[in-house]
């Protein structure tokens, strides 16, 4: 066991291949819903930190995911992108029909193989149950070359059957084999056995590579994943910040940097940029409104500040004292000053270009113009503001409901009081109203002026780089019947990022609605 002190050694390292679900699987936490324009943002953050497959969606769900899926596949490059089909032939047609003309494509069909699912969800016998999985996945090679196949519930499948029905999809085609815990219930020495399992008696094994999908139910999804890797598998599937259905999915970050620290051990490693790990984890927290605990392994706000004195004082004599990995190798480094009032167009569109940010003409003058606004409140601009700038700017919601001025009074001795304007689709609307506080008679009054039947869930507020003149970053999430949406704003005003936020959650809600596609109730894998 040694510190990572060179990350260029171990040349030998076996590569193992990052499948990236946040955007399907990830997608399907509750209240983590992302629209088409979110998901775009995140698939081309995706390939910046170099996963090599993106799981898009699931093309039959809903025509938003369809959408969805079409889009990135045609738009985003480097990857390979992938849909998720059930064993049907509607759900694999539909798939096919997402992916096609894109030049690196994959379905995914899966199908459950443990008796519990089978018995009382899907009224199959075993020999039904693999008679269609090698139908689907010969369906799915008659479109594309790539092709995934899952039993679903594989942790809880009688290992004999298993092995034979991965046998048969091999032959049938499937290029990669995934075994996931869709219930999160292996430990990691156990499902490290049942890939060797898998490996020493599915005859045609080496023709596919075998993947992993945990669910960290019980804690150890990563754990279970690089028992896995040990065991041969090739593939891993994973989510930014580890969210997903229930408590989630193994997270990208954890095994990426797991593997990379300790490739002395594994002798395994990705190809992952990462140094877009945190980029990824911000922007993926801020989209979903699901916030990364400050513990978290890796991208967690104290995952690499030592508080101790005798930490600190090792620290400062050598890094490798209490270090095991460098902050900078996640891309934590010092807040860089990016930009000031008087940086050009020019500057400006070659520092987002350098971020990795491409931009049309129209998406850039209309960043251009709110850093133009923040330069002039703030006298420094940081990439985290610029970053926060993009990922607004870029998602081009309607605005039914757009804030036109505000004007809040409170303090100690006065009721709190607000004073608001909007214009409200096209026409200009004003209110006064009260509350407990300021935010509390903002939200009030807006709530009036829009007739929103939502309730507020949850109401944070960060600052988005150091010092009382930085940007504050507000983050909603708002909920009505059945849907939830999250809202950002962000200002060097509290109150006014804080009205932001909201309006772009109920404008959000606005736009769901009037493009309503509800998905269909679905078992995932
Ligand atoms: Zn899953």
């Amino acid at each position: 066991m040694r510190a990572e002190i060179d990350e260029g050694n171990f040349a030998m390292a076996r590569m193992i291949r990052i499948f990236d679900t946040t955007l399907r699987d990830g997608e399907q936490s509750p209240g983590a819903s992302m629209n088409l324009e979110e998901k775009l943002i995140v698939a081309k953050q995706l390939a910046r930190l170099n996963v090599d497959i993106i799981e898009a969606g699931f093309a039959y769900s809903s025509p938003g995911d369809f959408e969805a899926i079409r889009r990135i596949a045609q738009e985003v490059e480097g990857p390979i992108i992938c849909s998720l089909a059930r064993a049907r032939p509607e759900d694999v047609d539909r798939a096919w029909e997402a992916l096609r003309g894109a030049p690196k494509i994959r379905i995914h069909t899966f199908i459950s193989t443990s008796d519990i699912h089978l018995k009382h969800q899907f009224r199959l016998t075993r020999d039904q149950a693999r008679e269609r999985a090698v139908d689907m996945v010969q369906r799915a090679r008659g479109y594309v070359e790539d092709v995934e196949f899952s039993p679903m519930d594989a942790t809880r499948s009688d290992p004999k059957y298993l092995y034979e029905v991965l046998e048969a999809v091999i032959t049938a085609g499937a290029t990669t084999v995934n075994i996931p815990d869709t219930v999160g219930y292996a430990a990691p020495q156990e499902f490290g056995m049942l890939i060797r399992g898998i490996r020493e008696n599915v005859p045609n094994i080496k023709q596919a590579v075998i993947s992993v999908h945990c669910h960290n139910d019980l804690g150890v999804a990563v754990g279970n994943s690089l028992a896995a890797i040990v065991e041969g598998a090739g593939q891993v599937e994973c989510t930014i910040n580890g969210i997903g259905e229930r408590a989630g999915n193994a997270s990208l970050e954890e095994i990426v940097r797991g593997l990379r620290t300790r490739k002395d051990f594994y002798g395994a490693d990705t190809q992952i940029q990462t140094e877009e790990i945190l980029k990824s984890s911000r922007l993926v927290s801020n989209i979903t409104g699901m916030v990364v605990q400050p513990n978290k392994a890796i991208v967690g706000a104290n995952a690499f500040s030592h508080a101790s004195g005798i930490h600190q004082d090792g620290l400062l004599k050598e890094k490798t004292t209490y270090e095991i990995m460098r902050p900078e190798s996640i891309g934590l480094g010092k807040s860089t000053l990016v930009m000031g009032k008087l940086s050009g167009r020019h500057a400006f569109r070659q520092r987002l270009e350098e971020l990795g940010y491409k931009m049309t003409d129209e998406e850039l003058n209309k960043a251009f113009e709110r850093f133009k606004r923040l330069a002039d409140q703030k006298k420094e601009v940081y990439e985290e503001d610029l970053e926060v700038i993009i990922s607004e700017e870029l998602q081009t919601i309607p605005e039914t409901y757009r804030l036109k001025s505000l004007h809040v009074e409170s303090g100690t001795d006065t009721v709190p009081t607000a004073q608001i304007e909007l214009e409200i689709d096209g026409k200009s609307s004003r209110q006064v109203g009260k509350g407990d506080g300021p935010v509390d008679a903002a939200y009030r009054t807006i709530a009036v002026m829009t007739e929103t039947k939502s309730t507020l869930l949850t109401y944070v507020v960060k600052a988005i780089t150091g010092g009382t003149d930085a940007q504050g970053e507000v983050m909603v999430k708002v909920e009505e019947g059945a849907k939830t949406v999250t809202g950002h704003g962000s200002d060097t005003d509290i109150i006014v990022a804080s009205a932001k936020a909201y309006l772009n959650a109920l404008n959000k809600l606005a736009y769901w609605k009037s493009r309503k596609d509800e998905k269909i109730s679905y078992k995932e894998a």
